[in-house]
């Protein structure tokens, strides 16, 4: 690849943005798609930096610091406080297209898009559709589902997906050539096809032990077939909006596993999973928390 992106997998998505920087065909809007911790943003940094940067991607000058570091004066970020996205920031956003900037481009990036209310995606529209000269839009979302068909319309789609296990095995090799084989094989086993949370796992030795700790509880759990049991461990975890994400991952993870191989139970799995994902959607949307797990635990 022409540029130093340091990211591990989408070599596709990566060359494909190269080839529209380095084609002249670069989109006024990017959104970039797919699911949690695989890099997006990560991404749109370093598509911000490759712009901006006036020395090759130099990683070293002050505007690639900047930009890495979200603190570059005409590289605006919008970035997921969990909030929804409101009209007034919309406003104050397309008030900065406007002004006049130091730099080769003003790029905007736009984390979870899909935050956007209906008022607020709708003045997005406008500026969308005619951003003034030099300004880039970088967005990202993890459910391309939840936005609009005319947003979707208006930017170039690029697709993120998670890796596979082997392959994150094979990178976290060479990218931590000092750490224990076995380490990098549990990791790239943890992480579950994520990129960023395999990084995130390997440089947080008290992540990768609550890791641990969460994939033999589910191990266990599946073992059990006591309600006691499982009762006592959804009391646990429901106090931990965070513990619960991770256990429901790697539940998932696990089941999925057993499909894929066959086992004897596959039509009770494929069931749970549905189960787990009906669950997922409910925590979502608030419903009481200890009431959703118990009540998959006894349809399990
Ligand atoms: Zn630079």
């Amino acid at each position: 690849m022409k540029y130093n992106w340091s990211i591990i997998g989408h070599e596709k998505q990566l060359k494909q943005i190269e080839l529209d920087i380095e084609s002249g065909n670069l989109a006024h809007a990017y959104l970039l798609a797919g699911p949690n911790s695989v890099g997006k943003h990560t991404v749109s940094r370093k598509i911000a930096g490759i712009l901006q940067c006036e020395n090759n991607f130099c990683h070293k000058c002050p505007t690639c610091i900047q930009v890495q570091q979200g603190s570059h004066i005409d590289t605006v970020e919008l970035k997921d406080n969990k909030e929804s996205i409101k009209i007034d920031d919309v406003r104050k956003l397309v008030e900065r297209t406007n002004m006049t900037g130091q730099s080769k481009y003003k790029i905007f990036l736009v984390q979870s898009v899909e935050r956007m209310g209906i008022e607020a995606a709708n003045s997005f529209l406008k500026v969308l559709e005619e951003p003034p000269l030099g300004t880039i839009f970088i967005l990202t979302t993890n459910n391309i589902r939840g936005l609009l068909p005319t947003l979707i319309s208006r930017v170039r789609v690029v697709k993120f997906s998670n890796v596979s296990a082997r392959y994150l095995e094979e990178k976290l090799k060479e990218l931590y050539p000092d750490r224990e084989a076995d380490t990098i094989h549990q990791v790239s086993l943890l992480s579950l096809g994520k990129t960023g949370k395999a990084i995130h796992l390997m440089e947080n030795p008290d992540s990768l032990a609550d890791y641990r700790k969460i994939y033999s509880d589910v191990q266990n759990f599946l073992r059990s077939k006591n309600r006691v049991d499982r009762f006592a461990y959804v009391e646990d975890i429901a106090a931990e909006k965070k513990r619960i994400d991770i256990f429901f991952n790697i539940l998932t993870h696990v089941l999925r596993s057993k499909v894929l191989e066959g086992d004897a139970e596959t039509s009770k799995h494929i069931k749970t999973l549905s189960k787990i994902e009906e669950a997922g959607m409910f925590l979502k949307k608030n419903v009481n928390t200890r009431l959703v797990l118990e009540n998959l635990m006894l349809s399990l």
